[in-house]
C-alpha cells in the first residue's frame, strides 16, 4: 500500500491571506491533496519569491508566463524554466503591460531552456539576466547553448544537456526526456524531468500536436506520476493543443497538472477549459489554472 501523501498548499501574498484552497482530492482513499493558491492576486513575483519560505519536503512552482516557471526549494534554491520576462516576440500583441519579474534583479541558480525558440531561450531574458546574476548556470539543448554563446554569456556558465541526460545540482536532480520538435527546421526540443527532495514536476517543454510520430519515444514518462506536470496546450506553431495535451496527461499520469503557453500573446493563446474539463474526467489526476505570476507550494508530509 502506498503511504499517504498529502499536499498543503498555503496562499502568500505579501501579507499572507487567508488559504484559497484549489483543488482537495482523495485518490483511491490513500493519496489526499491539498492545493491552495500562491500570490493570488498576480503581484509582483520578486518580493514574494524573495519573502517566500519553501517547507522542507515542499516545492513553490510560479508561472512567469508563457512556458516559464520559477521554482523555489526549502533551502532556498531559485530555479526559472523557459524565462520569458521580455517582449522579444516584436510583431505579437502582449497580455501584459509588464513581465511578472525583472530579469535585471532576479538572481535564479538555475535557468533551464527547452529549446531555441525566442519565448524560451529568450535573448532579452538571458541577457540582463546574465550580467546582473554572475553566478547563474544557464542549461540547455545544443541549440541553446549556441545561442547563449553568441549572446556573450560564458562557456563555463551553460551547460548542455541531450536526451536522456542527467545532472545534478545541490538538491535539485534533473532528467531530461523527449520533445518533439515543433518546428519545420530541426531543433532539440527537451523536455525536463526535476526532483526536489520527494517531489518531482515534469515540464513538457513544447513537443509537437502529431503524437502518433513519437509516442514510442515517450516510453520514460509513461506513468511518471509526477507530482506536478507543466503541458502547453496552445495550438499555434505546431504546440500540442488541447487533444494532445489531454493524451500527454493521460501517459504521464501526474497528480496535478498545470496548463500553460497560453495568455502570454493574443496572437498564440486558448481557452483552457475544455481541457480542464478533460482532466476532470480522469481518475488520479487533478488540474490547477494558474494566472500569470500565480503560483502553488506542494508540501509532502
Ligand atoms: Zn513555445
Amino acid at each position: 500500500m502506498r503511504r499517504l501523501l498529502v499536499y498543503s498548499m498555503v496562499a502568500i501574498g505579501l501579507a499572507a491571506s487567508g488559504c484559497a484552497s484549489v483543488v482537495e482530492m482523495t485518490d483511491e482513499a490513500e493519496i489526499e491533496v491539498h492545493a491552495m493558491l500562491l500570490n493570488e492576486n498576480c503581484d509582483v513575483l520578486q518580493p514574494i519569491l524573495d519573502g517566500l519560505e519553501v517547507p522542507e519536503e515542499g516545492l513553490a512552482v510560479f508561472w512567469t508566463g508563457q512556458a516559464g516557471f520559477a521554482i523555489k526549494t526549502h533551502s532556498g534554491s531559485l530555479v526559472l524554466i523557459d524565462p520569458h520576462l521580455s517582449f522579444s516576440m516584436r510583431r505579437a500583441t502582449y497580455f501584459y503591460e509588464q513581465p511578472i519579474l525583472d530579469p535585471a534583479v532576479v538572481t535564479p541558480d538555475l535557468v533551464f531552456c527547452t529549446h531555441d525558440h525566442i519565448d524560451h531561450t529568450d535573448p532579452d531574458t538571458l541577457v540582463p539576466l546574465a550580467e546582473h546574476s554572475p553566478e547563474t548556470v544557464f542549461v540547455g539543448p545544443p541549440e541553446s547553448a549556441s545561442h547563449m554563446k553568441r549572446l556573450g554569456i560564458a562557456e563555463e556558465r551553460i551547460v548542455e544537456m541531450l536526451i536522456g541526460d542527467s545532472k545534478q545540482w545541490a538538491e535539485i536532480d534533473v532528467r531530461t526526456v523527449y520533445a518533439d520538435c515543433t518546428d519545420t527546421r530541426f531543433t532539440t526540443h527537451l523536455g525536463y524531468i526535476i526532483t526536489v527532495g520527494s517531489i518531482t514536476l515534469y515540464h513538457t517543454g513544447d513537443t509537437s500536436r502529431f503524437i502518433e510520430r513519437y509516442r514510442e519515444k515517450l516510453e520514460p514518462i509513461r506513468g511518471l506520476r509526477p507530482d506536478v506536470m507543466l503541458v502547453p496546450v496552445n495550438k499555434g506553431y505546431n504546440n500540442p493543443g488541447l487533444e494532445t495535451a489531454i493524451e500527454l496527461t493521460r501517459i504521464a499520469e501526474p497528480r496535478i497538472v498545470v496548463p500553460m503557453h497560453i495568455e502570454c500573446v493574443h496572437e498564440n493563446t486558448v481557452d483552457p477549459q475544455p481541457f480542464l474539463d478533460a482532466v476532470q474526467k480522469m481518475s488520479g489526476t487533478e488540474s490547477i489554472r494558474l494566472k500569470n505570476g500565480q503560483g502553488a507550494l506542494l508540501r509532502r508530509d
